[in-house]
């Protein structure tokens, strides 16, 4: 971790007036079928003549970017997979919108002169573009948590020298950037990030191993993508964030802790050494972090009203358990031991996750096969730490052949 991490250090920028003189704020928005990308249209959409959007970019689905890039107006779609080109070129025949595919593309909406990049494409194929525009030295707004988890010490040292301020919208680093405002990151004494704990909260270790696919993805409190869901059902979301924390916040491992939090109102918590605990609320609706990201140092409406702590009555908070949820168990392990073994910790549960949801596997296995990668490449010498964002994709694909490999 860097010392004085652009998280939460840099000079924010001058007050930005909601009056008819001031500029728009102009946005890419990589990742803008997705559903972070969507909630982000919603936020802009109820804030007229704030933003203009320069640029988006999507996964394939070319008919649903082209929707995006009408609705927001954008100056260039990019679409990652060439097959959806076609699509997009046609429904956005005579419109003037700019278009193109493949890697490079986004990569180039990503360079566009913007404002802030919003990073919320999923998985590691949103490492390049979003190391593009924090080497930019740009103000990106992270969704994207696994250019952090794969490469992120990398990804924080070149934000450091590029100047480039990072805004958290994950929701529970979002909760701990406000909370921790100003202050010095070394005088936190425990960061803490909520879990709602999932589906399967109250389950036994053997149902949730044989969980099905349907089961995994009916979140109690939250609408997410399918990866995310997933990830979130047995808890490897929460371990993926912890190590994201530490890089965004330069927390040693030993300081970051999770605690299982039903009702999803409390989203992070910072406990100092005096023993001043300070928290972070919100309603469980993403609105809530992309408008603090989007309008950042500025407060929107984001639509969504703060929680009614009366109406709600009771919060309440137990410990995550690690044997009926492993995989949080292996992030922690991947996390403590540094190195490469965040980088294939994520891209092996990449594997285990898609194949789950092809059901090619079982719930139980994600966790077997994120293990079983991560000491065959220990074995092997493989968890070297990445010092760039190559060498990181190079461990990442490492991991991922081997995953495959297992898994057949
Ligand atoms: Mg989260």
């Amino acid at each position: 971790m860097v010392n004085g991490s652009a998280v939460g250090r840099a000079s924010p920028a001058p007050p930005r007036g909601s009056s008819a003189a001031t500029p728009p704020k102009r946005l890419a928005i990589l990742g803008a079928t997705g559903s972070i990308g969507r909630s982000c249209a919603k936020v802009i959409g109820a804030a007229p003549g704030r933003f203009a959007v320069a640029s988006v970019a999507g996964g394939r689905d070319g008919a649903a970017l082209a929707r995006s890039a009408l609705e927001l107006g954008a100056k260039f779609a990019a679409v990652a997979d060439p097959a959806g080109y076609g699509d997009l070129k046609s429904a956005l025949a005579g419109s003037g919108v700019e278009v193109a595919a493949g890697s490079q593309a986004v990569r180039e909406a990503a360079r566009r002169d913007a404002d802030l990049v919003v990073s919320a494409i999923v998985g590691a194929a949103g490492l390049e573009p979003t190391f593009d525009a924090v080497a930019a030295g740009r103000t990106v707004a992270l969704a994207n948590k696994e250019t952090l988890v794969c490469a992120g010490a990398a990804v924080m040292q070149t934000a450091g020298r590029a100047g480039a301020l990072l805004l958290p919208m994950d929701s529970e680093h979002n909760a701990l950037f406000q909370a921790l405002g100003a202050r010095d990151p070394a005088t936190i004494e425990m960061m803490t990030i909520t879990a709602s704990g999932g589906p399967f909260r109250q389950w036994s270790a053997e149902r949730i191993a044989r969980a099905t696919r349907e089961e995994a993805l009916a979140h109690p409190n939250w609408v997410m993508g399918p990866k995310v869901t997933i990830d979130s059902a047995g808890l490897m979301n929460k371990g993926l964030e912890l190590i994201e924390a530490h890089f965004l916040f330069g927390v040693p491992p030993e300081k970051l802790d999770v605690v299982v939090h039903p009702q999803s109102i409390v989203h992070g918590l910072i406990a100092f050494a005096d023993g001043s605990l300070l928290a972070g609320l919100a309603s469980p609706d993403m609105r809530t972090p992309i408008a603090h990201c989007l309008a950042y140092p500025d407060r929107i409406a984001s639509g969504v009203r703060a929680p009614d702590l009366a109406a709600l009555s009771r919060l309440t908070f137990e410990r995550a358990d690690l044997v009926r949820f492993p995989a949080l168990g292996l992030a922690i392990d991947a996390l403590r031991t540094g190195r490469g073994a965040p980088t294939a910790l994520n891209a092996a549960n990449e594997i285990a996750v898609a194949a789950f949801l092809d059901r090619r596997i079982g719930f139980g296995d994600i966790a077997c096969l994120v293990a079983r990668t991560i000491s065959s490449m220990d074995a092997a010498g493989e968890l070297i730490a990445p010092t760039d964002v190559a060498q990181a994709l190079a461990i990442h694909h490492i991991a991922v052949n081997r995953a495959g490999r297992l898994l057949a």
